[in-house]
């Protein structure tokens, strides 16, 4: 018996998402006068999560998902009034700075949770809409013991709620009953229901969801209603 985890927002987080990454390697190239009002508008459309019904099996490497990004950032910093060679330069330096562990951080009763819910016998992998390089921040923000896989989109080539990348990861689980948690109800609730995986909505009070919880700490005795 297998529980699928979604990771941003659900076991960890970085504060400030995104916007706050192409921040800070603004800053760090000394243009910290950019905003989040002036980068934000440019970065709700052109991630592969924002498009979900558009595969991208073509992109075999983490290099070419960045580079399907750059053109994204690139945009924005330009949008926020940095010309010249400066948005390109900023642009191909936001990997680095999105994936700084320093930046990222555990939901306290993470760890705890996962130990508690394999000790009634639950093995754990994770299911995101995320970087290739997701492996290897689970393993900064030391997490990987827990989890038998991890299955990133961004190496699969499907976001959810597309059933491929939930079939995926069931194709490779085995036999026995699966359970998904995540903190968004089309992602995470509604793409598990579409395959047939009950699914727990967490840090979420969206009382449109039959199971669902405020806290990891909750989610035990919230599968057990399932
Ligand atoms: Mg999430």
């Amino acid at each position: 018996m297998f529980l699928l985890w979604d990771f941003d927002g659900t076991l960890a987080t970085r504060p400030g998402g995104w916007i706050d990454a192409l921040l800070s390697a603004a800053h760090d190239h000394g243009f910290g006068s950019v905003t989040a009002a002036e980068i934000r508008p440019h970065l709700a459309s052109g991630f592969p999560w924002h498009t979900p019904g558009d595969p991208h099996t073509d992109i075999s490497t983490a290099e070419e998902w960045w580079g399907m990004l750059r053109p994204v950032f690139t945009g924005a910093y330009r949008a926020a009034g940095l010309d010249d060679e400066a948005p390109s330069e900023i642009a191909a330096a936001v990997r680095d700075t999105y994936l700084d562990p320093d930046a990222w951080e555990s939901y306290d009763e993470a760890a705890e949770t996962l130990a508690g819910l394999a000790d009634r016998g639950w093995e754990h992998a994770i299911l995101s809409n995320h970087v290739p390089e997701l492996p290897g921040l689970v393993r900064d923000l030391r997490l990987d013991d827990h989890f038998e896989a991890i299955y990133t989109s961004g190496t699969i080539g499907y976001e959810k709620p597309h059933p491929a990348i939930f079939e995926h990861a069931l194709d490779r689980l085995g036999d026995g009953p699966v359970r998904m948690i995540g903190d968004s109800v089309s992602a995470d609730v509604e793409g598990a229901r579409r395959v047939g995986i009950p699914a727990v909505l967490v840090h979420s009070e969206d009382e449109s969801v039959q199971y669902r919880c405020e806290r990891l700490a909750e989610i035990p005795s919230e599968l057990q209603r399932i």
